[in-house]
């Protein structure tokens, strides 16, 4: 499969005009094959004639979460026969959404993940090692794994978690590249440590990072980042995507934002009532993933919290960039006469070096309130704890409930038997009503 990735270096205007006719088939698609959409335009009294190009994509109403939930089966858009495989989202609050990828669709996924891997100047040179998992109806381990073998790079699933299986895998095959979450490539980095193996030392010379930022809002890196590159010889990169979407926004070398793959998606900021923030302002990520057969979508509205960027890279690309994910929407916290999300409490803590694991959990207090905990190990001293409370105090004006629990608890916490990935943070609020 060749793929033209010169369109990322395309003028803005050409770039746009790709992007409007991607759109339009795209819509078109959905509008013949969506029960959902079918109706929904029915019953607006909107039609195709309505949407001339994508600067009338705002007539079209956005697509939320809760929608797909209630109506699941009204997305699918493909019988029977043209599915192939079958995957679902995470579903950590609720039921997950159920999602069928035709033969199409997966070879789309393959092209979307070969060039998020090409913009962190992965080739068929390179071994990859995924540390995600590659089961359990989990979509991005296998896009991966298909990106990875469309590129022509040598794959090694390890899989999630399992130390010394990832060391045995670093040790026979020589990895140049590590797909990781963050906090694991950190605590993994350190397990080699206490064994006598310096991973500077290894083969791995590039992190793809997903699930967790690694960069503040203004791309400068953050904590994690700094330790992540104090303890290997890498490059990182960060990779922002969702089940949903099926698309992943990848930062180049620059680190400026994750690049837009113009022929699969487009994206907008939008406001809690529907509408663009000013540009450079953070808003709810909004995405139209284009070409999709198996569940295709129009604005939808992904609950992520970002910025966007659209003047040229320094990398020569003229695609728009991701900026970091500064939230979810649902996950904001009101504590006392502050709002606030998780990912700032984790921020904080994570500017402590003593404190290698935690979890922040959310609950309901009996009059109803944001009751906000965060279980430290129970291996650190006071001294920690009372630095935990003063920075959490001064940087967000929070004092949330400090306890201490066993790590063998926080880990458990943070992967719960049979889940798919790692969590800092867990919202108890929607089990108690
Ligand atoms: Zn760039």
């Amino acid at each position: 499969m060749e793929i033209d990735t010169n369109s990322d270096f395309s003028s803005i205007d050409d770039i746009k005009q790709l992007q409007n006719q991607h759109f339009l088939s795209h819509l078109s698609y959905s509008l013949s094959h969506s029960v959902y959409y079918q109706s929904k335009f029915e019953a607006l009294d909107l039609s195709l004639e309505d949407i001339q190009s994508i600067d009338d994509i705002h007539k079209i109403p956005v697509t939320t979460k809760e929608e797909i939930e209630r109506h699941n089966v009204d997305f699918l858009a493909v019988s029977k026969k043209q599915i192939i495989e079958y995957v679902t989202t995470s579903g950590t609050l609720g039921d997950p959404i159920s999602i069928a990828l035709t033969h199409q669709d997966q070879q789309r996924l393959a092209r979307n993940e070969r060039r998020a891997l090409e913009l962190c100047q992965i080739t068929a040179e390179d071994t990859i090692q995924i540390t995600t998992t590659l089961d359990k109806r989990f979509m991005a381990g296998m896009a991966y794994y298909l990106g990875a073998t469309a590129l022509g790079a040598s794959v090694i699933r390890s899989g999630i978690g399992d130390p010394d299986f990832q060391w045995d895998n670093i040790r026979r095959f020589e990895p140049t590249v590590l797909i990781a979450v963050p906090s694991f490539a950190y605590k993994f980095g350190n397990y080699l440590l206490s064994k006598g193996i310096d991973p500077k030392t290894t083969s791995v010379r590039k992190i793809v990072c997903i699930g967790e930022p690694i960069r503040d809002s203004n791309f400068e890196p953050n904590t994690l980042h700094q330790k992540l590159t104090e303890l290997w010889d890498v490059t990182l990169h960060s990779t922002y995507a969702s089940t949903e979407m099926a698309t992943a926004f990848t930062e180049c070398n620059e680190g400026i934002g994750g690049h837009l793959l113009p022929e699969l998606i487009y994206v907008e900021i939008l406001d809690d009532h529907n509408q663009p923030v000013a540009m450079g302002e953070v808003g709810e990520i909004t995405v139209t993933p284009f070409g999709i057969e198996g569940m295709p979508l129009l604005r939808y509205k992904t609950g992520d919290l970002a910025r966007l960027h659209t003047a040229p890279c320094l990398c020569g690309r003229n695609t728009p960039r991701l900026g970091a994910i500064e939230g979810r929407k649902g996950q904001m916290i009101k504590w006392k006469g502050t709002t606030l999300f998780p990912q700032q409490i984790e921020n904080v803590l994570n500017h402590i070096s003593e404190i290698d694991n935690y979890i922040i959990e959310l609950s309901l207090d009996e009059l109803g309130l944001d009751k906000l905990k965060v279980i430290l190990p129970d291996h650190l001293d006071e001294y920690i704890i009372a630095q935990a409370q003063r920075l959490l105090q001064q940087r967000l004006r929070v004092n949330p409930i400090l306890e201490q629990n066993t790590a063998a608890y926080i880990s458990n916490e943070i992967l719960p038997k049979g889940s798919r990935k790692p969590r800092r943070f867990v919202d108890k609020r929607e089990l108690v009503h």
